[in-house]
């Protein structure tokens, strides 16, 4: 996959910084980081034979390299690890065993930061937020089956949380969510 012609942020002015950055770990690919030409303003990130490497035009600080570098690996790793998993078997599979309707799709959702879930009850698309590709696998089903739940009752009260709380793990998911959400990011 690749990443290209991603604005980077606020240009530098100092130009001391050195010319090779070298190169860092994240927590599953080495970083390349190569400074390119002058003239280049565009920054890039690919996966190059297991290494992540970037491209940033000279004049970026160490600080917005830092940044820079942060980020995407931190999508990259994202995007790596949506696709790992089977969004659509968990659901047809959770449909099945809480008898709910199947979506008509769920894909994850890279914009979705607010909330973990979103339902699209005319269409029956489900949206899930990308963040939720770290959590367990039972907090993602409690997600998951929330937003079923939207395609029989689109609103949220006590005959929606009758559907929801029959996963057994309802609670505990509830719980480990709300701690995620007060982390910083
Ligand atoms: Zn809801």
């Amino acid at each position: 996959m690749a990443i290209e012609n991603v604005a980077p942020s606020d240009p530098a002015r100092d130009p001391s910084h050195p010319a090779v950055s070298g190169r860092r770990m994240s927590s599953r690919y080495p970083v390349e980081v190569i400074r390119s030409d002058r003239r280049n303003k565009t920054v890039s990130a690919k996966i190059v034979d297991g290494v992540i490497r970037v491209r940033i035009p000279a004049w970026m600080t160490a600080a917005d390299e830092a940044k820079f570098v942060d980020d995407v690996v931190q999508r990259i790793e994202r995007e790596r690890k949506s696709n790992s998993v089977n969004l659509e078997g968990r659901a047809r599979s959770l449909a099945k065993e809480y008898a709910l309707p199947e979506p008509e799709s769920i894909t994850w959702s890279k914009v979705q930061r607010q909330r973990w879930g979103s339902c699209s009850v005319g269409s029956g698309d489900i949206r899930i937020s990308d963040r939720l590709v770290d959590v367990p696998p039972w907090v993602l089903d409690h997600v998951i089956i929330h937003e079923l739940a939207h395609l029989v009752i689109p609103h949220h009260g006590p005959e929606f949380d009758a559907i929801v709380d029959r996963y057994p793990l309802a609670e505990r998911a509830t719980g480990y969510l709300m701690a995620v959400s007060d982390r910083p990011r």
